[in-house]
């Protein structure tokens, strides 16, 4: 009987200890991808199986252009095996950290895979507007890329990730076509979109938009009483419907707006807010890629045809 004992002690303890010592080595050892923005997580999420862990550093409603990365990100992006991010100067405050990181671990900025000449200047320099997400078709170029860099990191997993891209793929031109049916419905004459910040300069282009931003591509400049006084004496003129609250934005600019064009005798809606630089959060319907785009489009066809 003495001998038994410990016989049963070791067995205990392998029933009891064995699975969670194999799910802490299998955690270790999966691969972990690390996106800056939750739009670029949703086509990494889709193109991959649940086998990597795949953590987002900027949250629903997060102001890519202003980001400070904490103590935690620093950490979950040194441990990463790879990095997505924007590129284009969205990420303003980490552009920097990614050039530095780039010689030891890969990194993959999503906005190189756009054609150059697709890009729209902004109003620094040299730079390009970063919003290119809005435009459903050139963002759709940015899938293979991502497939690809997920291929060279998990070659044993290529055929779930061909599988997948195209899959992703095939919706975006679903939702393409679904974008340009519901824009039909606003007459030409009235598509103005008026915003906080000019993060629909490619949505403009590829639906046939006038865009005006109060404050320009990045949020880091301060919106300014001319600008309010110029944009408010535009809505008055033109005697435009609705003006557009953005969900990464404070609301306080475009409220100023719609109290100087009250005081020219026009009264100026604002629309329920648009998703510019995240999706929603997991309880709306903007939680995806997809989601995102039907809601702002829905939001601008009610308000402005
Ligand atoms: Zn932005």
């Amino acid at each position: 009987m003495k001998k038994i004992v410990p016989v049963i002690i070791t067995f205990l303890f392998f029933i009891l200890f064995l699975p969670f010592f194999f799910r802490t080595t299998q955690k270790k050892n999966s691969l972990y991808v690390v996106c800056t923005t939750s739009i670029i997580a949703d086509a990494v999420h889709a193109i991959t199986d649940g086998q990597m862990r795949i953590k987002t550093l900027m949250g629903p409603g997060v102001d890519p252009h202003i980001y400070r990365p904490r103590e935690s990100d620093v950490q979950a992006l040194s441990e990463a095996d790879l990095i997505f991010y924007n590129g284009l100067h969205l990420e303003g405050k980490m552009a920097d950290m990614f050039a530095h990181m780039s010689d030891r671990i890969s990194t993959c900025a999503v906005a190189d895979a756009i054609p150059n000449n697709s890009y729209i200047e902004s109003e620094f320099e040299g730079l390009y507007d970063p919003h290119v997400w809005h435009d459903v078709t050139l963002w759709s170029n940015t899938v293979l890329y991502i497939r690809d860099a997920l291929i060279a990191l998990d070659p044993e997993r290529t055929q779930i990730y061909v599988c997948n891209a195209q899959n992703y793929l095939d919706q975006l031109t679903a939702l393409q076509r679904w974008v340009e049916k519901k824009i039909a419905q606003i007459p030409k004459s009235k598509r103005e979109l008026l915003t906080a910040h000019d993060a629909f300069t490619y949505f403009g282009r590829a639906y046939g938009f006038e865009v005006i931003g109060l404050q320009g591509i990045s949020t880091d400049a301060v919106v300014s009483t001319r600008g309010i006084q110029s944009m408010a004496d535009h809505i008055a003129r033109k005697k435009i419907k609705a003006i557009f609250l953005e969900s990464s934005i404070p609301s306080k600019s475009i409220e100023a707006v719609q109290k100087a064009v009250a005081s020219r005798g026009w009264h100026v809606a604002i629309a329920p807010e648009l998703y510019s630089d995240s999706l929603g959060d997991k309880s709306t319907t903007a939680s995806t890629y997809c989601g995102m785009i039907m809601h702002n489009v829905d939001v601008i066809v009610d308000s402005l045809s």
